[in-house]
C-alpha cells in the first residue's frame, strides 16, 4: 500500500480538477493524487451533447489541461482508468480496483451517472450520454442517419434531439410526463420551450411511458404504454442521473441524495465532496439542502472543497445555482430555484423572455430564453434585491427583455 499521506482526489473531471488546482494555489506542497475511472485526461462534458454531436467531423478530445501541465506543472500523480471501490474512513484509505491508497485529505468528486430504463440493456444502438466514450459512440450512430428515438425530454435529451435533427435524422422525443420540464420551469415556461421541438421538426410525444425496447436485426422498437411502437435505428436513454456513490456504501459516510456534507462541503473530518455527487445546505437559500448537476457549481464546489481540504478554517460554500442549455440555436439559462409564483418579462411568442420566480418580495430564481440579462440577476438573487426593483430594471435597463 502507498502510505504516503497527501491529498487524494477521487474523480478526475471538472470538480476533481478544480480541487487539485485550488489546493496548489492555496500553497499545499504535499503529494496530490488524482484518481479517475475514465482512461483519459479530465475534459469538459457540456460540449458532448452540443459541439461534438452537432459536428459532422470525427470528434477530437480536448482535455482541460495537458498531462505535462498536470504532472510537471501542478505536481499531480495521475491514476487514470482506475476506479475507487471502497473507503476505509478509520484507516484513511481508499481501496481501488488495483490497490489501496492512503490519504491525509480526501476530496470525493465522482459525479453522477445516467439512469437506465429497467430491463433495457445498453448496446451499440441503445445508448446513454455521459462520457467521451459515449459521445464518440453516439456521434458514429448519428452519422448513419435514419430514425432516432430519445427517451426523456429533459435538457440533455433535448440537446441530443436538437443535434440529431440538425444532422438530418428523423427524431422523436418520448416524455413520460404530460409536458417536459414542468417541475423545473412551471407550465407556461415549460410549454414555451417545448414548442422549440416542433418548430425545429422534432416530434415530441408526451404522457407516454416506454414499456419495452426490443432489438431486431436492423431496427430497435420502442413500445409505448399507449400501444404505439416506434421503430428506430438508434435509441438514446436520457432520463436523468444518480450520484456515483455506490463505492462509498458501508464507509460510514452519510449517503442520501448524494454524499451528505456540511456547509463547508465536509462529509467527515478531512473528507470533502464536490460536484454532482455532493449534497450540502446552501447558505444562499437559508440552508436548504441541494444537490446540483450543473457545470458552474461543480467547478465552484471543486475549488472550494480543494481549498477547505488543505486549510484549517472550513469556510461555508454558498452559491446561486446556474446552468445553461443550447437547443436549436436557442440558449436557455436557469438561475436559483423554481417557485410557482412567477412573472414573465419579454415576449414568449418571439422566444425571447425571462421568467422571474419569486417568494414573497424576494427574487429566488430566473429562467431566460435568449436573454442577455441573466448574469446580473444572479447578483440580484445573492443580494436579496427586492423583486419589484429587479423586474423594473429588466423593463428599462440595458439589455432589457422587451
Ligand atoms: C452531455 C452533458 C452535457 C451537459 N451540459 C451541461 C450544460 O450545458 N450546462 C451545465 O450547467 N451542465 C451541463 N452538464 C452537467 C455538467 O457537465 C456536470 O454537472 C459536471 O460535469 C459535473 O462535474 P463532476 O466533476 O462533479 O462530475 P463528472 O463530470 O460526472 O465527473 C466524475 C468523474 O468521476 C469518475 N468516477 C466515478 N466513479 C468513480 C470511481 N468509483 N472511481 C474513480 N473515478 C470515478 C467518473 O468516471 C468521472 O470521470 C452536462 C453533462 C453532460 C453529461
Amino acid at each position: 500500500m502507498n502510505r504516503e499521506p497527501g491529498l487524494l482526489v477521487v474523480g478526475a473531471s471538472l470538480a476533481g480538477l478544480r480541487a487539485v488546482e485550488a489546493a496548489r494555489r492555496d500553497g499545499w506542497d504535499g503529494p496530490i493524487t488524482l484518481l479517475g475511472g475514465e482512461p483519459v485526461l479530465p475534459y469538459d462534458r457540456p460540449p458532448l451533447s452540443k459541439a461534438v454531436l452537432n459536428s459532422d467531423s470525427p470528434p477530437e478530445l480536448k482535455p482541460f489541461r495537458t498531462e505535462a501541465e498536470l504532472v510537471d506543472g501542478l505536481g499531480v500523480t495521475l491514476a487514470l482508468g482506475e476506479r475507487a471501490t471502497g473507503l476505509d474512513l478509520a484507516g484513511s484509505v481508499v481501496i481501488t480496483d488495483r490497490r489501496s491508497l492512503g490519504y491525509s485529505r480526501l476530496v470525493i468528486a465522482t459525479g453522477s451517472s445516467p439512469l437506465r430504463l429497467p430491463g433495457v440493456a445498453l448496446s451499440d444502438r441503445i445508448l446513454t450520454l455521459r462520457t467521451w466514450h459515449d459521445a464518440v459512440a453516439l456521434h458514429q450512430r448519428l452519422a448513419h442517419g435514419g430514425r432516432l428515438v430519445v427517451v426523456g425530454a429533459g435538457f440533455i435529451g433535448a440537446e441530443i434531439a436538437s443535434a440529431a435533427a440538425r444532422r438530418g435524422l428523423a427524431v422523436t422525443l418520448v416524455e413520460a410526463a404530460e409536458a417536459p420540464l414542468v417541475p423545473a420551469l412551471g407550465q407556461t415556461v415549460a410549454r414555451a420551450v417545448a414548442e422549440l421541438h416542433a418548430a425545429n421538426g422534432v416530434n415530441l410525444t408526451t404522457g407516454t411511458k416506454v414499456v419495452s425496447v426490443v432489438e431486431g436485426t436492423h431496427t430497435v422498437t420502442i413500445n409505448l404504454d399507449d400501444g404505439r411502437a416506434l421503430p428506430a435505428e438508434t435509441v438514446v436513454v436520457g432520463i436523468g442521473s444518480r450520484p456515483e456513490q455506490a463505492w462509498l456504501a458501508g464507509s460510514g459516510l452519510s449517503l442520501g441524495n448524494g454524499v451528505s456534507c456540511d456547509a463547508a462541503l465536509a462529509a467527515a473530518p478531512n473528507v470533502y465532496a464536490a460536484g454532482d455527487v455532493a449534497s450540502w445546505p446552501n447558505p444562499a437559500f437559508d440552508g436548504d439542502v441541494m444537490r446540483l448537476e450543473h457545470w458552474t457549481s461543480a467547478a465552484e464546489q471543486g475549488m472550494w472543497a480543494g481549498r477547505n481540504a488543505v486549510r484549517a478554517d472550513d469556510e461555508p460554500f454558498s452559491t446561486v445555482p446556474y446552468f445553461w442549455s443550447d437547443w436549436y440555436d436557442n440558449r436557455i439559462q436557469f438561475l436559483g430555484r423554481y417557485s410557482d409564483d412567477l412573472e414573465i418579462v419579454g415576449n414568449i411568442a418571439e422566444h425571447r423572455f425571462i421568467a422571474l420566480y419569486r417568494r414573497g418580495d424576494r427574487l429566488v430564481g430566473a429562467m431566460g430564453l435568449n436573454s442577455p440579462a441573466m448574469m446580473r440577476l444572479r447578483t440580484a438573487i445573492t443580494d436579496r434585491t427586492d423583486f419589484g426593483a429587479v423586474r423594473d430594471s429588466l423593463l428599462v435597463g440595458p439589455g432589457a427583455a422587451r
